[in-house]
C-alpha cells in the first residue's frame, strides 16, 4: 500500500477541541472532499462573513469553484481575498443516555487559502470537466462541452490544498460512567445522502444512462484514527 501522504497541522489548521479527531494525511482529506458533494465558500465583505453554499471539483492539489462573472461570490473569491472552503458529511446520529453526550458521526474538511482566477481556456475547461464530473462520474464524456461564449460567461477560482485540515468522529455514544445503567436506548443511528430513481426529462426521449441508473457517491474511509 502507497504510503499517506501526510501534511503537518499549521497553527490555523490544528484541530483544538477533541484534536485526537483532527486528520491531515491528505489521502483522508481527498477522500472526504470526492464523496461530498457541496461545500461552504466564507469570506469577508465590507466587514462581515459570509458562507455561501457552492458546488466544487478537485485535481490532485487544487480544488475549483465555478459560477457567473457577475456574482459577487466569484469576484470577491477571484480577486484573491482570505477565504475559507468547507465540506462536511453527516454519516450519523450518536445517541447517548444523556442528552450532554450526544453527538454526530461526521466527516469534514476546512480548506485555508485565497482564491485564484483561472482564466485560461484550456485550464478553466479542465477545471470545469471536474466540476462536472465530481457530481456526476461520467457525465463529461455524455454531454455536450461547454463552447467558447459559454466558457466566457463563467468564472472558475481555484484553491490549493495546501492548508487544509479533516476531522473525523466514529463510533457508539461514549457516556459518564454512571450513565450506563440508565433505562435509556443508546447507539447510532446511520444517515446517508438518499438516491433516488431518475426522472426523465420532457423531450428527452433515451433511456437514463447506465451512470445515472448506478449513481454512487465514491465511499471514503468513515472511521476515526
Ligand atoms: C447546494 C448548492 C450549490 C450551489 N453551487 C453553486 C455553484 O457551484 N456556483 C455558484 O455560482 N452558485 C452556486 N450556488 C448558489 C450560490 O449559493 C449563490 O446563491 C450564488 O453563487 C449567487 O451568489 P451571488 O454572488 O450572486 O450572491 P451574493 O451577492 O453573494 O448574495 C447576496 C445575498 O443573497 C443571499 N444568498 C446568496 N446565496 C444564497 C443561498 N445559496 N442561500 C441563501 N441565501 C443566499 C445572502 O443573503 C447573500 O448575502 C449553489 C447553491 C446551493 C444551495
Amino acid at each position: 500500500m502507497a504510503p499517506e501522504r501526510a501534511s503537518a497541522p499549521t497553527a490555523r489548521t490544528k484541530v483544538r477541541r477533541r484534536a485526537g479527531r483532527g486528520r491531515y494525511e491528505r489521502e483522508v482529506i481527498d477522500s472526504i472532499l470526492d464523496e461530498g458533494l457541496v461545500g461552504h465558500a466564507a469570506f469577508v465583505v465590507e466587514r462581515h462573513p459570509y458562507a455561501i453554499p457552492m458546488l466544487y471539483g478537485r485535481t490532485a492539489d487544487t480544488i475549483y469553484l465555478h459560477g457567473s462573472p457577475l456574482s459577487r461570490l466569484l469576484s470577491r473569491l477571484a480577486d484573491g481575498v482570505p477565504m475559507s472552503f468547507t465540506v462536511t458529511i453527516v454519516d450519523g446520529l450518536v445517541l447517548a443516555r444523556s442528552a450532554f453526550h450526544h453527538s454526530l458521526n461526521y466527516r469534514s474538511v476546512v480548506i485555508l487559502g485565497r482564491g485564484r482566477a483561472v482564466r485560461e481556456p484550456a485550464l478553466k475547461l479542465e477545471a470545469l470537466t471536474a466540476l462536472v464530473e465530481h457530481a456526476a462520474p461520467g457525465r463529461s464524456a455524455q454531454a455536450r462541452p461547454p463552447n467558447e461564449d459559454e466558457l466566457g460567461a463563467t468564472e472558475v477560482v481555484e484553491l490549493a490544498l495546501d492548508e487544509a485540515s479533516a476531522k473525523v468522529r466514529s463510533g457508539p455514544p461514549v457516556d459518564a460512567p454512571e450513565d450506563y445503567a440508565l433505562p435509556v436506548w443508546a447507539g447510532e443511528l446511520p444517515l446517508g445522502l438518499a438516491i433516488g430513481q431518475p426522472i426523465t426529462a420532457a423531450r428527452c426521449a433515451l433511456p437514463p444512462p447506465a451512470n445515472v441508473l448506478r449513481y454512487q457517491r465514491p465511499r471514503g474511509e468513515t472511521t476515526a484514527a
